[in-house]
């Protein structure tokens, strides 16, 4: 499941053959992602496990080889992609393969120029494996200031290991806050691990002086969104199924909580049908504050410039999909210098 080939190269090839007018519809694409790739911006919503390309993992465990690695990240609906994921996860043991891992997507995230990343590290899952945290962490912190961009981490727990597996992560999240983690989050199963269950660990993080993120309203209806705002979350993780409630949108709206859409993503888990079905358009005209992001670019094959071109597909028009680049770099959660490509 190799990842698609950079939109870079597509846009760069289709810029040199642009003319003047009359222009067919795909160069006329290609121009406005060559402006796109060189606007500032950040991608908030990328897991570093699920970022994982076959020939990097490779390189982690050379005596994998790519027809296994394909088997084992082969997936057709949410909980498939679940397995997958604990698969890359359980492949990585040691705090230099994770530093490996970050070192190879920070360099695919400046060749589309983000300036800016906060990469979700699945710290419940390293817990969950019995692996030494603080050494995992100390590493990729190491690493994110070798990196061509400006790397803030959120520490993500695993909504149906339940909210005591959280505070761990929590308690680490907040000692860590002076080494580059500046949010907690909550992902996995929305189904199993309510977000009401996590109010306390929630409480406990903001109070520590983290900001707060919540997949929710990816598998699950609006419902779960609300008890994500009602919990403090102040990003939604997909947050799609809002497209179902006119009052959600509204307050998403009115207090300016975006959702961090992943389009590819929603595509690959089965959770909408077809990118042309996807409510991201709809969200955006009903006023709802809208992300661009991967998610986990290796494991759905996706890329960021790729997931902006997917957007323009859906209507968005050049100087949209610009502020749409612009509104990465506000919404973050610690605020980007702007130093490396801007
Ligand atoms: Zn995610």
């Amino acid at each position: 499941m190799a990842a698609m080939g950079f939109a870079k190269s597509d846009a760069q090839q289709a810029a040199s053959q642009a003319t003047g007018a009359g222009l067919p519809e795909e160069t006329i694409r290609g121009q406005r992602l060559v402006r796109l790739l060189e606007i500032p911006k950040a991608e908030l919503h990328v897991h570093l496990e699920g970022s994982i390309e076959p020939e990097t993992l490779r390189e982690i465990d050379p005596s994998l080889s790519l027809a296994e690695i394909e088997a084992y990240t082969k997936y057709d609906d949410f909980a498939g992609f679940l397995r997958a994921y604990v698969w890359v996860n359980k492949r990585l043991e040691t705090p230099e393969h994770y530093a490996v891992a970050l070192r190879r997507l920070a360099s695919t995230l400046a060749a589309q120029g983000v300036v800016y990343a906060e990469i979700t590290l699945s710290a419940g899952v390293i817990l969950w494996k019995g692996q030494d945290l603080e050494a995992i962490y100390g590493a990729l912190w190491e690493e994110s200031q070798r990196a061509p961009i400006e790397i803030r981490w959120i520490l993500d727990a695993i909504r149906q290991f339940g909210a005591e597996a959280a505070r761990p992560v929590v308690e680490f999240a907040a000692r860590a806050r002076e080494r580059g983690v500046v949010a907690f989050g909550i992902g996995g199963d929305e189904v199993r691990g309510p977000a009401r269950e996590f109010a306390e660990v929630f409480r406990e993080a903001r109070e520590a002086g983290l900001r707060l993120t919540c997949h929710a309203g990816e598998t699950a209806g609006p419902e779960s969104v609300r008890e994500a705002l009602a919990i403090g979350a102040e990003r939604i993780g997909h947050g799609i199924a809002a497209i179902e409630d006119e009052a959600l949108m509204v307050e998403l709206r009115e207090r300016a909580i975006p959702l961090e859409v992943c389009v590819t993503s929603n595509v690959r888990t089965g959770v909408v049908a077809t990118a042309a079905a996807h409510p991201l358009r709809r969200l955006y005209e009903a006023g709802v504050p809208v992300l661009i992001n991967t998610d986990d670019p290796a494991l759905f094959g996706c890329t960021l410039m790729g997931e902006y071109e997917l957007a323009a597909t859906l209507g968005f028009s050049e100087t949209e999909l610009e502020e749409l680049a612009e509104a990465s770099l506000r919404h973050a959660f610690a605020e980007p210098s702007r130093r490396a490509g801007g």
